[in-house]
């Protein structure tokens, strides 16, 4: 590490106080469960602890990334030399209104949770959640979504802190700029909680769809270490028809591969490296173009690599 950043480093140690752990294994925070170390991480229980950051930030000039449940990251293995924060207590409330639909969440609070308590509060439109395997704060970032739904459709306003300016905004859903697999919130912009707005459970079909959705993903998504789908589905083939069409399931490079199970899945091996995962990436993005003229996108988030 340059003197540069370990002074940076000095200077934001200080001002986020001894709760901020220096060199903490960031891949291990992630479901790709490979990569490099985050030079500083802190929990921020609440927005105290935000404007601790935002100050580190400025002083210390360096880049910030907020982590939910590390599912659509993937951290490159010579790892993130900022600040690395999760959210913490005072994000992970939720509170029912089961006569209006409405529930307030907080940013942390992990979907598949969030999706079995709506139903156990005869709520229903966020069945979908159950297989996604991130935070209220990811999804929103993200939308993601599954199964005909997404955040979009579920979101009436989201809470955020602006580390640029320290100021708390409520944002509804359609200044959010909801695409797929992407809004428009930014690196610089922390998700404290969301406002949904879900219907009644009037059938009580809840706990079955629940049960569905938990058994296709079984059925047709792979374990291990991955971050789910890899690429944004084009227009009008999905990633994992076109990948697979290709023959590239199997396709590995080192210690990562295209998931025989689902073509748009790339696996990393136990111990493996951040490095392989990118190149298989790449290699599929390469092969597809060349062979079809499709440029796929991917919709994982890429962390510390130098490009
Ligand atoms: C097995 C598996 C299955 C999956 N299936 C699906 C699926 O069906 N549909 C789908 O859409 N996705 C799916 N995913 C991808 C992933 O779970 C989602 O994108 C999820 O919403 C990411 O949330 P997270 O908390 O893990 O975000 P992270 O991976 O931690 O972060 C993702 C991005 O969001 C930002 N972020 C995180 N928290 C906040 C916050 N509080 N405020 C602002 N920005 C924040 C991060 O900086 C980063 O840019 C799957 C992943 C896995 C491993």
């Amino acid at each position: 590490m340059s003197h540069g950043v370990s002074d940076s480093i000095a200077v934001a140690r200080q001002i986020l106080g001894p709760r901020a752990q220096p060199d903490v294994d960031l891949g291990a925070m992630t479901t790709y469960r490979v990569g490099g170390h985050a030079a500083l991480h802190l929990i921020a229980n609440n927005q105290e602890d935000l404007w601790k950051v935002r100050e580190a930030k400025n002083e210390a000039e360096l880049p910030v990334l907020v982590i939910g449940k590390g599912s659509n990251l993937l951290v490159a293995d010579e790892g993130f030399k900022g600040i690395v924060v999760s959210l913490g207590s005072d994000f992970s409330s939720t509170k029912f209104d089961q006569s209006s639909g409405k529930v307030e969440v907080g940013g942390k609070v992990a979907l598949p949770t969030l999706a079995r308590r709506c139903v156990a509060e005869g709520l229903s439109g966020f069945e979908w959640a159950v297989g996604v395997p991130g935070s209220v704060g990811g999804a929103v970032r993200m939308n993601a979504g599954g199964h005909g739904s997404d955040m979009q459709a579920c979101v009436q306003a989201v809470e955020l802190f602006e580390l640029r300016t320290g100021e708390v905004k409520t944002v509804a859903n359609e200044d959010l700029e909801f695409g797929y697999r992407s809004s428009a919130v930014r690196q610089e912009e922390i998700i404290l909680g969301a406002s949904l707005q879900l219907g009644d459970d009037r059938d009580n079909s809840g706990a079955r769809v629940l049960d569905e959705v938990v058994r296709w993903r079984r059925e047709n998504q792979p374990g291990g270490q991955n971050a789910g789908s890899v690429f944004v589905n084009p227009s009008n083939e999905t990633s994992a028809e076109l990948i697979d069409r290709l023959g590239l399931k199997g396709f590995r490079i080192g210690s990562a591969q295209v998931s025989p199970k689902h073509a748009n899945f790339i696996q990393a091996d136990v111990g493996g490296s951040a490095d392989d995962v990118d190149a298989v990436i790449a290699a599929v993005a390469r092969r597809v173009y060349a062979e079809t003229g499709i440029g796929l996108k991917t919709e994982i988030q890429r962390v510390g690599f130098e490009d």
